[in-house]
């Protein structure tokens, strides 16, 4: 085993990294840029080397900064991470030539499945299923519509350099075939440097399930069962679970089968994972081959014991691996949620900024229920989501022994996590793990768009949540003001009368409305400044987000929120009178969604604009924000111009 390795990525991985290095005692090296300067990996590693500024391709992009690093520092071996340079084969070569290890595969596996042409060709002489299309380039758009016709509609157009979701559209008919293949071409020419295309058969309502793979140097090669990810927003994975509710034992051993097959194609010799779409039937067809460590290798290591990160190291170092495939076996279930800064109540813009709190739940046993969370987080409160990397705050996985055990276990986990400074998708993902269709099993990637057609904006709230908020609120004013037995509580506009009556750390609430049935709350916990409420109510462990209001308390439980309002009964009364503020009118203005650089702004002053055109385009943390018009109009003044850096909240558009 290595004595010291370098980390040449940052974030939670570099932190997932040094965890598994501490446990082995192996010494770890920190590189990172200006912006990570004081960041958790930094402190967490043993050293600690600056190699440039903030953005990536001055920075962890440089493979002569992390060489200088290793020099430096003595290191032996490099660990990638995902993104930046691990699947960089010249990056991988680079190093062999110059005796250090590359904790990843070799250089000709990386080369062999880095491109989509080339790893489907692969994939196919390995005798793995592969999607329905064209396997050549293709050379313009009559071509493609040429090509795409022989295929049928729909067809998905791909570029063979294509990752993390980009470079890939849909398309129906010959007219978005010819569109679509120039946008495709032009995207990926920007995004990675490479214009190749191919197209494939778009199979409806797919889902995405994939396989962990691991090798060593001497030819073994196991795999370490599947992982689900099918809910996913353009193309970008949200939710994992392992294993996939989809698959029986038969498709599962077949799929890895094929998996393992073409992992020994390549002489594979690290961790992998090998993408397949499968239809609602069990048909499977191979995707593309990710040669290194997964955003969602957590679920795989919670469902099989088995430290992936462990692993890379030990194969990486020469060791053999220390398992065949009969010891590998499933237990449980697990689910990973990825906790990004985005706001999923306005179309999930990204939202960075500083952590003003960061308190996830704790890790290990659930209060309620066998399960059991980790967290996998480079960030600690005070930190900052910076617009130069991913906007990932963490991954927060549970495991259960069944798959409603691992949901329960993450909705528990989405309901103690405390976060304030920048907008989190918590309510969201709290939003999926409450809906029957996701609890069935029915995925399918298409999922977030079928079950939230006109964007998300929060669930309706169940008579199960109006108790815990009556419950929350009255003790939230019991704790603060004055205390009496009867009160009238106002949640959103609904009210309902309660009697109190007080214990030591909890309550009795009965609803003379309804027959006298009572609310029993104990263990409540909460103290004026806190955003939590924690407790039980009838048995029932439960977490709110509590926030004070200028008349009572804005209160969430995972995907339900309401302003809820204690009043004594004549107040109540008068409430029930006063007529409804209308809402001040700040549609005339267009204000950025978030701090970025103006890329193109598209509209004039006296121009005449109809609700749904483009107005501008932001460019933030590496996506390009389309800001539509949210109404008809004239524009009256326009503020930007393309170049210009914007704040939050900045005034960019003003119509008349
Ligand atoms: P895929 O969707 O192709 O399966 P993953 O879901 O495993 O890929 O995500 C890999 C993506 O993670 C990269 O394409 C990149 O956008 C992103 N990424 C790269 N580096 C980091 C990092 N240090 N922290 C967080 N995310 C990263
Ligand atoms: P990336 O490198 O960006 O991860 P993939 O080829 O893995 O690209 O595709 C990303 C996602 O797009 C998949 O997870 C799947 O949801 C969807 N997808 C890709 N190819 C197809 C296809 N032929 N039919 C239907 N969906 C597809
Ligand atoms: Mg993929």
């Amino acid at each position: 085993m290595f004595s010291k390795i370098l980390i040449a990525n940052r974030g939670e991985i570099a932190v997932r990294i040094i965890k598994t290095c501490r446990r082995l005692g192996v010494k770890t090296v920190q590189v990172y840029s200006e912006a990570d300067a004081d960041s958790l990996a930094v402190e967490m590693a043993d050293e600690a080397v600056l190699i440039g500024p903030p953005p990536a391709a001055q920075s962890y992009l440089l493979a002569d900064k992390i060489v200088d690093a290793v020099r430096q520092t003595g290191a032996e071996a490099v660990h990638p991470g995902f993104g930046f340079l691990s699947e960089n084969a010249a990056f991988a070569r680079r190093l062999r030539d110059e005796g250090i290890v590359f904790i990843g595969p070799n250089p000709e596996a990386i080369e062999a499945m880095g491109d989509k042409i080339t790893s489907k060709k692969f994939a196919a002489e390995a005798g793995v299923s592969t999607v329905p299309g064209h396997m050549g380039l293709i050379e313009d758009a009559d071509h493609a519509v040429k090509i795409a016709e022989e295929i049928g509609y729909p067809v998905m157009i791909k570029a063979s350099a294509g990752g993390g979701g980009k470079g890939i559209r849909v398309a129906w008919s010959r007219d978005e075939m010819a569109e679509g293949f120039r946008a495709v071409k032009a995207e990926a020419m920007g995004a990675f440097g490479d214009d190749r295309i191919f197209l494939e058969k778009f199979i409806e309502s797919p889902r995405h399930i994939e396989i962990q793979v691991l090798g060593d140097k001497h030819g073994h090669v196991v795999h370490l069962f599947e992982r689900e990810c099918s809910i996913q927003r353009r193309n970008q994975k949200v939710i994992e679970e392992a294993p996939s509710p989809l698959l029986d034992e038969k498709t599962r051993m077949a799929m890895g089968a094929q998996a393992v097959a073409l992992a020994k194609a390549v002489n594979y010799d690290s961790a992998g994972t090998v993408e397949f779409v499968a239809g609602q039937d069990k048909s499977f067809y191979f995707l593309e081959m990710n040669t290194r460590i997964q955003v969602e290798h957590p679920v795989t290591e919670l469902i099989t014991g088995v430290d992936l990160i462990e692993q890379m190291l030990r194969v990486a170092a020469g060791e053999k691996l220390a398992f065949a495939q009969k010891d590998l076996k499933i237990d449980g279930w697990a689910m990973e949620s990825r906790l990004y800064a985005e706001d999923p109540y306005r179309n999930f813009l990204p939202s960075i900024g500083r952590l003003s709190r960061y308190r996830p739940p704790e890790e290990g046993p659930t209060v309620s229920g066998a399960g059991r969370l980790r967290n996998d987080t480079g960030v600690r409160e005070g930190d900052e989501i910076s617009m130069f990397y991913d906007p990932m705050i963490a991954k927060l996985c549970a495991w259960g022994p069944n798959r409603e055990a691992a949901i329960d276990a993450m909705a528990e986990g989405l309901e103690r996590l405390d976060v304030e400074g920048v907008g989190h998708n918590a309510p969201f993902l709290a939003a999926v793990m409450d809906q029957d269709r996701f609890r069935s099993g029915k995925l399918a990637t298409s999922y977030i768009g079928d079950e939230f057609p006109e964007g998300f904006h929060g669930l309706p709230l169940r008579p199960d949540q109006a108790d815990l908020m009556t419950v929350a609120a009255l003790w939230m004013q019991g704790v603060r003001g004055p205390r009496r037995d009867a009160w009238s509580v106002m949640i959103g506009k609904e009210v309902r009368q309660v009697r109190v009556t007080r214990h030591a750390a909890g309550m009795t609430v009965a609803l003379p409305e309804e027959g006298d049935r009572q609310i029993q709350a104990a263990e409540l916990d909460w103290k004026p400044g806190d955003r939590l409420l924690s407790g039980v109510v009838d048995g029932r462990p439960f977490a709110l987000s509590v926030r004070r209001a200028a008349d009572g308390y804005d209160i969430r439980h995972r995907a339900a929120q309401a302003r809820v309002r204690v009043l004594s009964p004549d107040v109540a009364a008068l409430y029930a009178r006063l007529p409804e503020k209308a809402p001040v009118d700040t549609s005339r203005l267009v204000v950025s969604p978030m701090p970025g650089l103006m890329i193109t702004v598209d509209v004039a002053p006296c121009q005449e604009v109809k609700s749904g055109e483009t107005l501008c385009v932001i460019e933030a943390m590496k996506m390009q924000n389309v800001i539509k018009a949210e109404r008809d109009g004239t524009i009256k003044a326009v503020n930007v111009k393309p170049g210009d850096g914007v704040a939050a909240d900045d005034v960019l558009i003003e119509f008349a």
